[in-house]
């Protein structure tokens, strides 16, 4: 049976990023060398590498000044990263769900946290506004899209002190004024690759902003000076990357994939608004185009297991919600067809048939 994958991450790429890394796999541009067996620095992988930075420039229309870089570690590290490279005295961040708590968490480690605001009242079914952030503040972090609960910024802020922001899940979703922010982060998993990669885009006049000493491998100058190569950097996830932006590139870049994905979200989004027995669990005007969360209403709330049973029926995977939120999330990547979000909405139909 066709599977409708709805995975929140890893997640569903692309078909054709899938069958060219296959097969880089067995034989890397006909060297007749698998590109798992070549020298990361060879001129094959710097070549790969080299359009992996290209593109990410000309499909995000990165300004000079910025540089792209390929690390381990995931989302998470840098996490860690962020305020051990950037943080003197105090930092501000935007308290939006538990990627940013576990951001803030590490932020604590190295100096005094600011969180400016935060949505946890309401287990983060919104994005706060309204705040202010302090001027003396050696940066301020968000999180544009909130994976698990599915709220997303989406516009680009004004922001008085370097603008960090993590990415993981809406980069490449949709264009972005990247010369608002000083950094963006994100692991590859949710909407550009596999596993094992981080991006980070760095704004160059971000280094050298801490006295302390910093252990070399989570030293942003040293990943800058050695762009991704000052050791091995994850070669096959690198690839596939690449892989997904020239699909990207191929579909008429960002805009055109933020069309695409304005129309599934709005499919499914619309198909809850007119439910009578789903609705959606965010504030409309923070809701992501990336991750849509929906529960049962509360009349119907014993009904859940009965609907995930319908969509294994379907084919459909990884609709369940995160646990901290319950009910169902539809994840809507960048690769996820807007056949498959038709699937899930004529489900929807077919459940209320029955129940409602
Ligand atoms: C998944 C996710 C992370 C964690 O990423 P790892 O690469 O597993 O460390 C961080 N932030 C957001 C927004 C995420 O969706």
């Amino acid at each position: 049976m066709k599977k409708h994958n709805f995975s929140a991450g890893p997640s569903i790429l692309s078909r054709i990023a899938l069958e060219n890394s296959a097969k880089a796999i067995l034989d890397l541009n006909g060297i007749g060398l698998s590109l798992l067996e070549i020298s990361h620095r060879s001129k094959e992988f710097q070549a790969i590498l080299d359009e992996t930075v290209a593109l990410f420039n000309e499909l995000l229309n990165i300004p000079e000044g910025y540089k792209v870089i390929f690390l381990g570690g995931g989302a998470s590290l840098q996490f860690c990263m962020i305020p051990y490279n950037f943080l003197n005295k105090k930092a501000a961040y935007l308290e939006t769900g538990v990627w940013a708590q576990k951001a803030i968490k590490e932020a604590k480690f190295f100096g005094e946290v600011n969180v400016v605001a935060s949505s946890a009242d309401k287990n983060f079914c919104y994005i706060p506004s309204g705040y202010s952030i302090p001027a003396d503040a050696d940066y301020f972090h968000i999180t544009t899209n909130n994976t698990i609960y599915g709220s997303e910024i989406h516009e680009d802020m004004n922001c008085p002190v370097p603008l960090i922001a993590d990415m993981s899940s809406d980069i490449l979703s949709r264009p972005v004024d990247v010369s608002k922010y000083a950094l963006i982060y994100g692991g590859a998993q949710k909407n550009l690759g596999p596993a094992g990669v981080t991006f980070v885009i760095i704004r160059e006049d971000m280094l050298g902003k801490v006295e302390r000493k910093i252990p070399t491998m989570l030293s942003y100058a040293t990943h800058l000076k050695e762009p991704s190569l000052y050791n091995t950097p994850p070669v096959f996830a690198i690839y596939t990357c690449l892989e997904t932006l020239r699909w990207i590139k191929s579909l008429g870049g960002v805009k055109a994939v933020e069309t695409m994905n304005k129309k599934k979200a709005n499919l499914l989004y619309d198909t809850i608004d007119n439910s009578k027995m789903f609705e959606g669990t965010v504030a409309k005007e923070d809701r992501s185009l990336m991750n849509i969360c929906f529960v049962m209403k509360e009349q119907y709330k014993d009904k859940e297991d009965a609907f995930m049973e319908l969509s294994k029926t379907k084919g459909m995977i990884g609709i369940k919600g995160h646990r901290s939120v319950g009910g169902f999330r539809a994840s809507t990547y960048n690769a996820l067809p807007i056949e498959s979000v038709q699937v899930l909405v004529d489900a929807i139909h077919e459940f209320e048939s029955i129940h409602a």
